[in-house]
């Protein structure tokens, strides 16, 4: 019995996609061209598809598990699970009108055309912002629309924004934040539960790992009470003696959000020999 899992053929998803399962230890050979292919220590079977063409496939059964972009899994409105935010593909699903135009609410967009690959998530906007608009649905180049003069604003995915800056447009409203994540099909067999299961597992302990960092340091003892009172640790950090008397190593792990705060106030504790390492795996 294996899990089958769909992912982007190619596209900006597909790279990340399989480092995520390389991080999870699985090894797949991705050959160009390839429809699918199977991992050497994982029952896992994976398929190359459309972006488009996954949530379809994993409602049907024919994968049963997916990554896609959570833009991509509203707009197709498939009854999914979502199992698992990625934490890559980040991007926002925006609405931005030429320069030139003066906005200054969602109301100046009532009566007119907004182009977009995205209707059902903007139908949706537009109705709870009770605006009636006229939605083109246009399958790629969105952002050309304004001016070709098919339409007067659009509303397509944006990362950067330079995209809509070299088109003579500005971004005046964020409908969706969006980031790549991990939907399964609601009816799998205990089996294939359980798989997903240790895959889950997995991507969690990279996840973590990805937002924590070891760090080592060298400490006076006097000063210890202090900086292990700044350290966190998994349970509390580790304290060795070093051969010079009078000296500690501390050992700690640290979160990428407070990390540099809690540097600085350990290096005016008195922490000295700093040393900050990447966590490969993190099993809480
Ligand atoms: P496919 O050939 O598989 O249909 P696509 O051209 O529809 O690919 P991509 O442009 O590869 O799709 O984007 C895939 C996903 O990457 C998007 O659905 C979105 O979730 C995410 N993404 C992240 N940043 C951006 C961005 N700046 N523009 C478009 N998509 C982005
Ligand atoms: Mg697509």
């Amino acid at each position: 019995m294996k899990l089958r899992i769909a992912i982007q053929k190619s596209g900006r998803l597909h790279d990340d996609s399989i480092k995520l399962l390389k991080e999870c230890g699985i090894d797949i050979n991705n050959g160009v061209n390839k429809l699918k292919t199977e991992a050497s220590n994982f029952p896992l079977e994976v398929f190359f598809l459309r972006d488009d063409d996954i949530p379809q496939y994993v409602e049907d059964g024919v994968a049963d598990i997916g990554i896609v972009g959570e833009n991509v899994v509203l707009e197709k409105n498939r009854p999914l699970r979502t199992v698992e935010k990625l934490g890559f593909g980040k991007c926002r699903l925006a609405m931005a009108v030429p320069r030139s135009m003066t906005y200054n609410s969602i109301q100046d967009l009532d009566g007119q055309r907004i182009a977009t690959s995205y209707p059902v998530i903007l139908g949706d906007y537009l109705k709870k912002m009770n605006i009636t608009a006229e939605i083109h649905e246009i399958s790629g180049s969105v952002e050309i629309a304004p001016g070709i003069g098919l339409a007067d604003a659009i509303c397509d995915l944006v990362s950067s924004g330079s995209t809509l800056f070299m088109n003579g447009l500005k971004e005046v409203e964020t409908i969706l934040r969006s980031e790549a994540i991990l939907v399964a099909n609601n009816s799998l067999t205990p089996e294939q539960e359980q798989l997903l299961g240790k895959l889950i597992f997995r991507i969690q302990a990279v996840k973590k790992a990805k937002n924590n960092k070891y760090v080592l340091l060298n400490a006076p003892n006097d000063k210890l009470p202090e900086i292990i009172g700044l350290l966190p640790g998994m349970k509390s950090p580790t304290v060795l003696p070093l051969a010079e008397a009078g000296w500690s190593s501390v050992h700690s792990v640290l979160n990428e959000n407070d990390f540099w705060d809690i540097i600085e106030s350990l290096k005016a504790a008195g922490a000295q020999g700093i040393l900050v390492v990447p966590i490969e795996k993190m099993v809480i």
